[in-house]
C-alpha cells in the first residue's frame, strides 16, 4: 500500500529554548515522509531549488521513501524559519519564502498513479487541490493545513476540505477556521465545511478526533463520539518543529498499512501519530526521525498503551 504526499519540502531556520539551527532540512513532506515509512511506502511530490542537493535527497532515499516526484529547478527551495521561545506549543513563524513553490505545476510521475492514500501535507492550498484531481482513483484522502493559509487562501482551501476524508490541524488552527473559539462547536463547524473526520491536535496534550455524520464504520461499529489520544509527557521538548506532520505521517502510515480502516484501526492510528510526534520533538530538525528503528516505536507505542490503560 503506498501513500502519495505533495507538500513543503524546505529548509528550515529554528530557535527554541534547547538552541537554534540556521538550516536544517525540514518541510511538511520531509516530516510526513520519514514518519509514514515507517509503516508503508512512501512517493513525494514536490519541488525544490539548486540548494537541495544529493546528502539532502539521500536522507529521504535512505528510509526508501521514493523521491522521483520531487522536481529540481533553478531557484531557492521553499524556506521558513519560526521560533518557540515564546511557546513551545506554538511556532511563531519569522519568515516564509515560497521560493521555488511559487511557480509550482506538479506533475504525477506515472509510477505514482496506483497510490491508494493521498496525504495533501501543508502548502497551498491550490497545489493541494490540483494534486487531488489528478488522482481520482485513492482510496483515502487525508490533509493538513496551517493559519498562513486559512487567512488569506480562505476559497481555495475550502474547496479542498471538501474533498477530504480527514483533516489534521492544530486546535488554533481549528478554532481560526471555524471562527469560534470553543474546541467542541469549532469542530462540528469544520466538519461541516466537508471532512469525514477532524483530528485536532493539542501539542503536548495530545490529539482529539472528531466524526461527521458519514463518519467511518467498521467491524466494530460506528464512531460518533470524540476519541482522545494522549503524548507522551517528555523531560525535554528540542525542537516542535515537524511534531505535527510527524503524527500525520504515523497516523495514515498506520492505516494505510492495515487491510481495513475500523474505528479499532483509528483510535489505534491515533496513537501511533502521537508515538511519531513525540519522537520529531527530541531532536532538531528531522535529526531523530532518520534513524528510528521498528523496536522503539513498538516500545513507545506500549508506552502510550500503559499512560492511558484504565482497566
Ligand atoms: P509542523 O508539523 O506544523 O511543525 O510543520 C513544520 C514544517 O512546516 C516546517 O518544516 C516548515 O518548513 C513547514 N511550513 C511552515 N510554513 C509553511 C507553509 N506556509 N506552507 C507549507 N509548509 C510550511
Amino acid at each position: 500500500m503506498a501513500i502519495l504526499v505533495v507538500g513543503s519540502v524546505a529548509f528550515d531556520a529554528i530557535e527554541t529554548p534547547s538552541g537554534r539551527r540556521d538550516r536544517c532540512l525540514g518541510g511538511a513532506a520531509t516530516y510526513f515522509s520519514l514518519a509514514a515509512s515507517n509503516f508503508t511506502s512512501v512517493r513525494v511530490i514536490g519541488v525544490v531549488g539548486e540548494d537541495f542537493g544529493p546528502e539532502e535527497e539521500s536522507v529521504l532515499t535512505r528510509r526508501q521513501i521514493d523521491t522521483r516526484g520531487i522536481e529540481h529547478v533553478p531557484g531557492k527551495s521553499f524556506f521558513w524559519s519560526g521560533s518557540y521561545m515564546k511557546n513551545l506549543n506554538e511556532a511563531q513563524t519569522l519568515n516564509t519564502e515560497l521560493n521555488v513553490f511559487q511557480s509550482f505545476s506538479p506533475k504525477i510521475p506515472p509510477e505514482y498513479q496506483d497510490s491508494e492514500y493521498l496525504f495533501l501535507a501543508n502548502i497551498d492550498p491550490l497545489l493541494q487541490e490540483d494534486v487531488r484531481r489528478k488522482m481520482p482513483r485513492v482510496k483515502m484522502v487525508c490533509g493538513d493545513t496551517m493559519n498562513y493559509w486559512i487567512k488569506d487562501h480562505a476559497d481555495n482551501l475550502a474547496r479542498v476540505l471538501k474533498g477530504l476524508d480527514v483533516l489534521l490541524i492544530n486546535d488554533g488552527e481549528a478554532k481560526m477556521l471555524a471562527k469560534d473559539n470553543n474546541l467542541l462547536s469549532a469542530a462540528q463547524k469544520v466538519l461541516d465545511m466537508g471532512p469525514k473526520a477532524l483530528v485536532v491536535k493539542h501539542g503536548e496534550y495530545g490529539a482529539t478526533a472528531f466524526f461527521g455524520s458519514h463518519s467511518f464504520s467498521g467491524g466494530d461499529g460506528a464512531v460518533t463520539v470524540p476519541f482522545r489520544a494522549p503524548a507522551l509527557p517528555l523531560a525535554e521538548v528540542v525542537d516542535p518543529t515537524g511534531a505535527g506532520d510527524s503524527f500525520a505521517g504515523g497516523f495514515f502510515g498506520y492505516i494505510a498499512s492495515q487491510p481495513a480502516l475500523t474505528p479499532a484501526v483509528f483510535r489505534r492510528a491515533m496513537f501511533y501519530g502521537g508515538v511519531m510526534g513525540s519522537f520529531a520533538v527530541e531532536r532538531f530538525g528531522t535529526e531523530r526521525l532518520q534513524n528510528l528503528q521498528p523496536k522503539e516505536i513498538e516500545e513507545r507505542f506500549a508506552l502510550f498503551r500503559q499512560l492511558s490503560h484504565l482497566d
